[in-house]
């Protein structure tokens, strides 16, 4: 596993809508793993492996983050927020963010002191603002304006060699995963296209994904996402279920879901001696895999989640066990997919 190459993606911004950096990272790293590689009108990136193929699989991951857009400065150059995806303002606080305006620019979130009565218990994204060190609006519109996003400023923790830690796991592990499941299936002789794409705006819209699915047309996909850990403190796992780092990749089930390629999916994992978690996923899956059903005729879609810990909080948590496990089975899946498979879930 190309442990920098995760390392690399991470310290990329990409927040909801401004994903060109991460992008061309991604596009320049997959050529040498591809036969084509493109982007597209709406921000998604497409490494592909046999386009002349007639049977098409599609493994996407969603390139984007959630961040923040910059909402007011004051006449006192402190700089109001609104949230860009689901961020919380409550673990913002006392937490550096960076700028990607005019010209990139850090600040830290104040957080009111203790001897001054603290930080308020029902705080909102309005009681929060950054202070850049501005001494007036003048000064600030040098660097940033009003819709200019932002990012937390953060660099990757590991901890104890196999756990890492940081913002943005959600879902630069999934743009790593397919890239490394691309890296492994370019060595081998293969019957089937395979399309991966890193695509922009999860967070916000799901466009990107609308627009991939659109273009691509597959005959099925695998969306590449993070789902939610409940092994620590504090949460309540009769609500939440039982989902623990190292537990292995987690297998969406509900409607969305085509049970055909779960199957598939299931026999790899046996094959490997992979240990696989489940969530529920009654209605839809709130990820790209929702989006790309809809696309062309109907897409057999199925989800491959990474579980991480503290999701959307600057220091997701996740496993490289539980990545390496992943990269393993979706390798192992395609290799053995039979592009004769009938996924209409009536039939056979
Ligand atoms: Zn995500």
């Amino acid at each position: 596993m190309n442990r920098k190459f995760l390392m690399d993606l991470l310290d990329t911004s990409s927040p909801s809508g401004m994903e060109k950096e991460v992008q061309l990272l991604w596009l320049d790293y997959m050529k040498q793993f591809s036969h084509k590689t493109e982007s597209d009108n709406v921000g998604n990136a497409y490494a592909v492996l046999n386009p002349e193929a007639d049977f098409k699989i599609m493994i996407a991951a969603h390139g984007d983050e959630i961040g923040f857009m910059v909402k007011r400065i004051d006449s006192n150059g402190f700089i109001f927020l609104e949230k860009l995806g689901g961020i919380s303002p409550k673990v913002a606080v006392g937490m550096k963010i960076k700028f990607l305006g005019k010209k990139e620019v850090v600040g830290v979130v104040g957080a009111n002191a203790e001897h001054h009565g603290g930080v308020k218990e029902d705080l909102t994204m309005d009681d929060i603002y950054v202070d850049c060190g501005f001494k007036d609006k003048e000064s600030a519109v040098k660097f940033l304006n009003i819709g200019d996003m932002a990012v937390y400023k953060r660099e990757t923790e590991i901890l104890q060699e196999n756990r890492i830690a940081g913002k943005a796991l959600d879902n630069k592990t999934g743009s790593f995963i397919i890239a490394e499941v691309m890296r492994n299936l370019a060595k081998e002789d293969l019957g089937i296209g395979v399309y991966a794409v890193n695509t922009s705006t999860e967070e916000t819209n799901q466009g990107g994904a609308y627009f991939a699915g659109s273009k691509i047309n597959p005959d099925m996909a695998v969306i590449c996402d993070v789902t939610f850990a409940t092994d620590y403190p504090g949460v309540d796992t009769n609500a939440n279920g039982e989902f623990s780092l190292e537990g292995g990749p987690v297998l969406a089930k509900g409607a969305p879901i085509n049970l055909k390629i779960n199957t598939e999916l299931e026999k790899s994992a046996e094959e490997l001696d992979i240990n696989l978690q489940y969530e529920l996923t009654p209605r839809r899956t709130g990820t790209d895999a929702d989006t790309i059903k809809y696309t062309g005729k109907g897409v057999p879609v199925a989800l491959l989640s990474l579980p991480i810990r503290y999701m959307h909080s600057p220091v997701e948590t996740a496993s490289f066990y539980d990545i390496e496990d992943e990269i393993n089975l979706l390798t192992h899946f395609i290799l053995n997919l039979d592009p004769k498979i009938n996924l209409n879930p009536i039939e056979g």
